[in-house]
């Protein structure tokens, strides 16, 4: 049976208000719907373009009510959302994507445990469920690996690299001193020679569009900047692109899906991670692809058939990170940039800078990649130095 399409003018629920919530509901705003948008921060970038706002916590329960009464469908911009509030939703209102997958994605451990009983490749890794079976999963994985909290963490957070035995007995103090309860995977430290992503969208009805693949540049676990189409053979990227879709299909999940992949020096791809949700490394779709992430994510929050995946030209997208959005944010600074041929730029309008905070962003599209490339190095040489 084929799902219902909302019509324009329906309103879309989304819990989380971040950048990915505004450009979720600018797309909305833009195809005729309205937006209700859930985040307990009054100052979160999706408030402003929002018919409806909700800052309650999550937990309340009389906004729970109103929001599942107003929204004909809801979709999430963070996957930390509380997984029991989605499966209350979706017993009231469309929730895409669904609480399982979500379950299933949260816990960092659940979502390898399950990408490795499905035989899709991921890195190795063992469960820690207290700080004295560390050394024992660093003696089973060898040094080096990396511990990440199973859950919560972003962006780098929650992350140690252990090189040495000492690195262990840091660790170790560090995860004794944390609350009881919590639980953490710690994972071979991959040597891969790069970064991928790769952006799936499934709808209810099982049809699936995945996106070229990206290839991606962290700093200290933040990203730092796409590039589109990564510079891999031909073959590597229909690998990265079947192993994404054979994942999300295992799922069965619906919504956007974002696939993180290490390509390593052996040339095989694992699995890093996926994420339920439009991602930061796939925002170039917004300026050089025919239809973006984030109308994807409002086609599928619709029941609409989903859109093509064409990328209309190369692109390297570069993270304004904390200070770096001073450099756009000066007359002389924005002027430079809007002067650039082929640059875009998105700022969010988050009110506080913070390190490591996200601001905004710049695309960078040019005829040739190499162009594209040697403009976006020449503003990130200039960021953070006074323009
Ligand atoms: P994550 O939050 O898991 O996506 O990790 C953030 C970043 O840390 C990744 O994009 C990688 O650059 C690095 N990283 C995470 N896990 C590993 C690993 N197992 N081996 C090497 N680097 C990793």
């Amino acid at each position: 049976m084929t799902t219902p399409i909302l019509e324009p003018g329906s309103i879309l629920g989304v819990l989380g208000g971040g950048q990915l919530g505004a450009m979720f509901a600018t797309a909305a705003r833009r195809m005729g719907y309205r937006v209700a948008v859930w985040d307990p921060d009054p100052d979160a970038p999706a408030h402003q373009l929002a018919a409806h706002s909700y800052t309650t916590p999550f937990p309340d329960t009389t906004s729970r009510e109103r929001f599942a009464s107003l929204a004909h469908a809801v979709t999430l911009e963070w996957e930390n959302v509380p997984a029991e509030l989605c499966g209350w939703l979706e017993e009231r209102s469309r929730m895409t994507p669904s609480s399982a997958v979500l379950r299933t994605l949260q816990d960092r451990i659940e979502q390898k445990q399950f990408l490795s009983s499905r035989l899709l490749s991921v890195p190795s890794f063992a469960a820690v469920e207290s700080a004295s079976q560390l050394k024992l999963a660093v003696d089973h994985l060898g040094l080096p690996v990396v511990c990440k909290t199973a859950k919560s963490g972003y962006d780098g957070k929650g992350q140690w690299i252990l090189r040495s035995p000492s690195d262990v007995k840091l660790v170790e103090t560090i995860l004794e001193q944390t609350k009881t309860g919590q639980r953490w995977i710690v994972e071979q430290f991959v040597r891969f020679v790069r970064e991928l992503s790769v952006l799936v969208v499934r709808n209810e009805n099982g049809e699936s569009r995945v996106y070229p693949v990206a290839e991606n540049q962290h700093e200290q676990g933040i990203l730092r900047d796409t590039l589109v189409p990564a510079s891999i053979a031909a073959g590597v990227a229909e690998q990265a692109q079947e192993l994404a879709l054979q994942a999300i299909e295992a799922l069965q999940g619906v919504g956007v899906f974002c696939v993180e992949l290490f390509h390593t020096e052996e040339g095989s791809l694992l699995i890093n991670e996926i994420a339920p949700r439009p991602h930061n490394s796939g925002h170039y779709t917004l300026d050089v692809c025919t239809v973006s992430q984030f109308e994807q994510q409002v086609r599928v929050t619709c029941g609409l058939p989903p859109g093509e995946v064409r990328l209309l030209s190369p692109a390297v997208m570069v993270n304004l990170i904390g200070e770096d959005v001073r450099s756009v944010m000066s007359a002389a600074g924005c002027s430079a940039l809007y002067s650039t041929s082929g640059a875009v730029l998105h700022l969010y309008g988050k009110p506080m800078i913070r390190p490591g905070r996200k601001m905004g962003h710049v695309t960078f599209t040019a005829p040739q990649k190499e162009m594209a490339i040697a403009t976006s190095q020449r503003f990130i040489a200039t960021l953070r130095r006074p323009v």
